[in-house]
């Protein structure tokens, strides 16, 4: 599946996750699914989300499941889904894998100051994980603010990412994070982790920045006693600078390209040896040929330059 947020046009790092993804299901004879992950209330915008699909159409990036189409799986904009992110949250509550946490942001500044000065790294200190569910409750009836917790366990997980291979990462290090600011309000690793489970996805390809939400969303299926998907995490897109892409490198929205005439082939073409290459000197393949040739085997971890 390929889940952006729709908060901004759509980039060169957005279309290789979503053609990587396109590549793989259609490889494997699979559905190619689109999320529209819309859950900041400030920065999503429907003229964004037009723009994303207008954008892989021209492509010919074309979900089998999500908007407009009538996937079983659906709603497949995640402000749909409250009522699905409500229930599962009062279930981790309920349970005690997650709590209403009730500390100011002051506070929580102040603790992470003295900790960065302790040389420790700035995690929460778990100190509302011991109100009473009662007590919680209460205080949330009464109108005070507060926001939901997870409740990490000390212990290492692990995966095989299917481009870097086994990865670790040490919980502790998390701390008790943030993934609701309440049980309408989920952030992404939370409204993440249970829809690709009730969505049934069984690969998940995105880019490198969010290896370490891997481990988290992986917590919260655990908890939810759901199975995991596999994971692919794509390296950077780099400028020639070898510095993160962005504008200052010429990057432009794909609408850019279009508007300047490149064909859609070519971009796709340009796009897929971001990162993956054939093994051979071939340079030029149509959509048809890169879903046959396309493996991850091939995908590389570092960077590539745009
Ligand atoms: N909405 C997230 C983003 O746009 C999705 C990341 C993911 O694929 O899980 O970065």
């Amino acid at each position: 599946r390929f889940a952006p947020s729709p908060t901004g046009f759509l980039h060169i790092g957005s279309v290789r996750t979503c053609l990587f993804n396109f590549l793989y299901a259609k490889k494997m004879g699979g559905d190619f699914v689109l999320r529209i992950e819309d859950t900041d209330k400030e920065r999503s915008k429907p003229e964004f989300e037009e723009d994303i699909k207008q954008g892989l159409k021209w492509l010919g990036i074309i979900w089998d499941e999500g908007p407009d189409t009538n996937g079983k799986f659906g709603p497949y904009r995640q402000m749909d889904r409250l009522d699905i992110y409500e229930k599962y949250a009062r279930q981790l509550l309920d349970q005690s894998h997650a709590y209403y946490c009730f500390c100011s942001e002051e506070e929580l500044e102040a603790k992470k100051q003295e900790m960065v000065a302790r040389g420790h790294a700035p995690i929460y200190d778990g100190k509302c994980s011991n109100i009473s569910k009662e007590e919680a409750q209460q205080r949330i009836a009464a109108g005070e603010k507060a926001v939901i917790r997870f409740k990490t366990q000390n212990k290492v997980i692990s995966f095989t990412d299917l481009i870097w291979g086994k990865v670790d990462f040490d919980a502790s290090l998390f701390g008790d994070f943030v993934i609701a600011k309440d049980t309408r309000s989920p952030l992404y690793n939370f409204a993440a982790a249970v829809d690709d489970y009730l969505m049934e996805i069984t690969h998940i390809v995105r880019g490198e920045e969010h290896l370490s939400n891997t481990p988290r969303q992986m917590m919260i299926q655990s908890a939810l006693g759901f199975s995991h998907p596999q994971y692919a995490h794509l390296p950077l897109i780099l400028g020639p600078d070898k510095t993160k892409l962005s504008k200052r490198h010429n990057a432009e929205p794909v609408g850019y390209y279009k508007q300047k005439g490149y064909l859609p082939q070519a971009l796709n073409n340009f796009i897929a040896f971001l990162g993956w290459n054939p093994g051979t000197e071939r340079e030029m393949f149509s959509m048809p040929e890169l879903i046959n040739e396309f493996s991850f085997e091939r995908c590389r971890k570092s960077g590539s330059i745009f």
